[in-house]
């Protein structure tokens, strides 16, 4: 298949470029798109046969549910039963980062609830995402663009590469700005289960809705045949061709592991930039300053990316502490690490 490649500057977007898009779309074929969390691979949310090629151009299980994208809080009326706390999570944090899972409707085929008779909804705030939506005139299904089993893509290079030849068009709108998937919560009574973390943090939803139980697979592995409230926890999450360990300990202590590991093994360390001077230059991918979680957590996917090319027999990275976007960074890190964890005393 030919890929379309549209290059669309966020600030300036041409009018001619995101209607060819949205036409695609429309007439039933996959179009990739930046939102400021990761890329979507987008098909017609209404459409049984768009959500097929999707998961086709994935090499996605079927049953792994896809997110469908409004291009206004209210859309969701057309494709899901809405309530009270949806409208009050809307309301603080619409357009946005979050994804609220709600009682589905006829609308929506169940190719793209994996069965469900929920579906998970998000308004993203991307503006090449809010006009693509908004013009495609229906919801849009889109997971994140990369192919199943590689980081989730937070640039327009990581798509070309991953989906190139696999589906009809990809936006490349440059670099997304938060890095990380979206927050995903179910209401259930008069609490909020969090079932992914994301930008929107806890502490931040605990504004809306006193109660937020955190699930415990955004932490914990799942035991075995254990069947998770949001499906896609239960697959083996991207995890580097070379293991990932995570190292846990007081900061100059992990430092110093990190100089001795450099002399006696081929490693590539995920590090804070005020550890560049102290550590070889060699396999040093910086991750952003130690306090600056959201720097962190933009760079995190294409750090793991980069780490497929250089020659390694291990990867380090520190182990994230767990406040506010740190748990979203924990959750992603564990998961890419298969819960290796090394405490360095
Ligand atoms: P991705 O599309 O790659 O961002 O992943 C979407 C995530 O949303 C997966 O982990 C799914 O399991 C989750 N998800 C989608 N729809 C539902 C739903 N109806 N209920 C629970 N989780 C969902
Ligand atoms: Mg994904």
């Amino acid at each position: 298949m030919n890929t379309r490649i549209f290059k669309i500057s966020p600030t300036t977007p041409k009018e001619k470029d995101i209607t060819d898009a949205a036409d695609i779309l429309k007439s039933g074929g996959l179009v990739a798109f930046p939102t400021e969390t990761v890329y979507g691979l987008g098909g017609d949310a209404t459409d049984p046969d768009a959500a097929k090629k999707i998961y086709s151009a994935k090499g996605r299980p079927s049953d792994n549910p896809l997110i469908i994208h409004i291009a206004t809080p209210e859309d969701a009326e057309r494709y899901a039963y809405t309530t009270e706390i949806y409208y009050k999570l809307a309301k603080a944090f619409m357009p946005g980062p979050l994804t609220v899972i709600l009682k589905k409707r006829n609308t929506v085929p169940e190719t793209v609830t994996g069965g469900l008779d929920t579906v998970a909804v998000r308004c993203p705030a991307h503006p090449i995402a809010h006009e693509l939506i908004a013009r495609a005139g229906v919801a849009i299904a889109a997971p994140s663009a990369n192919l199943s089993g590689s980081p989730s893509p937070t640039c327009g290079e990581h798509v070309i590469s991953d989906m190139n030849g696999r589906i009809d068009a990809i936006i490349d709108g440059g670099e997304c700005d938060i890095g990380l998937e979206s927050t995903i919560v179910k209401p259930d009574g008069n609490s909020l289960i969090l079932l992914r973390p994301g930008a929107i943090t806890a502490d931040a939803l605990s504004c809306v809705c006193e109660k937020v139980v955190i699930s415990e697979a955004v932490t914990e592995a799942l035991k075995e045949n254990e069947r998770p409230l949001s499906p896609g926890m239960k697959y083996k999450h991207y995890a580097p061709s070379v293991p990932l360990t995570l190292l846990d300990g007081e900061d100059a202590k992990v430092l110093e592991f990190l100089k001795n590991s450099q002399k006696t093994e081929k490693c590539a360390i995920l590090c804070y930039a005020e550890e560049l001077s102290a550590l070889l230059p060699e396999r040093l991918i910086d991750i952003g300053k130690k306090d600056d979680l959201n720097t962190q957590a933009s760079r995190l996917f294409a750090a793991l990316r980069n780490t497929e090319a250089l020659e390694c027999d291990i990867i380090y990275a520190h182990l994230p502490k767990t406040q506010g976007i740190g748990l979203a960074l924990y959750n992603r890190l564990i998961r890419a690490a298969a819960h290796t964890v090394k405490h360095i005393n």
